[in-house]
């Protein structure tokens, strides 16, 4: 971890609310950050439900957690499956990890749909194009239902 290399770094930048996400935090604690994937540039709409979830610290991969982090983040990505299935339908969910871009870990939690061709199973997922996507409103609408499924979640189940 170098306090240089997590000054530019688009992770710890949005983490630090320099950059906004589209729909805002879906679940935050002092190791864990999850939200909604940015509209792609050029776009004006986002595969609905491509969520990151990413430690604080600047750690580039997953090699490089602590067990504390490590177990955060499975709890997490486990919640976020659960919801984006009950309370958006989804039928199977990914987990990614690439980091080709930003050396700050971000696992790619992807939704597969009904329907989806199989062509497009696995790391293509997103480009079906009969997809559910959606725009800023859309992406806000989504997160808001997924931190209500969270929330419920914690309460029945503590
Ligand atoms: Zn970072």
């Amino acid at each position: 971890m170098s306090d240089l290399s997590s000054t530019d770094c688009f992770i710890c930048r949005k983490h630090r609310g320099d950059i906004s996400t589209p729909g805002g935090a879906i679940y935050e604690d002092h190791l864990i950050y999850a939200g909604h994937a940015q509209i792609p540039e050029g776009h004006t709409a986002a595969y609905l439900g491509l969520l990151l979830v990413e430690p604080k610290r600047h750690a580039p991969g997953l090699a490089d957690l602590t067990d504390a982090e490590a177990q955060a983040l499975g709890l997490v990505v486990t919640r976020l499956s659960r919801a984006l299935k009950a309370s958006e339908g989804a039928e199977h969910i990914y987990l990614f990890v690439l980091g080709h871009h930003v050396p700050h870990l971000h696992i790619h939690v992807a939704p597969r749909y009904p329907g989806a061709p199989r062509e497009y199973w696995g790391v293509r997922v997103d480009e079906w194009p009969a997809a559910p996507r959606g725009g800023p409103q859309e992406i806000a609408a989504l997160c808001a239902r997924l931190r209500a499924y969270l929330e419920n979640e914690g309460r029945s189940n503590p």
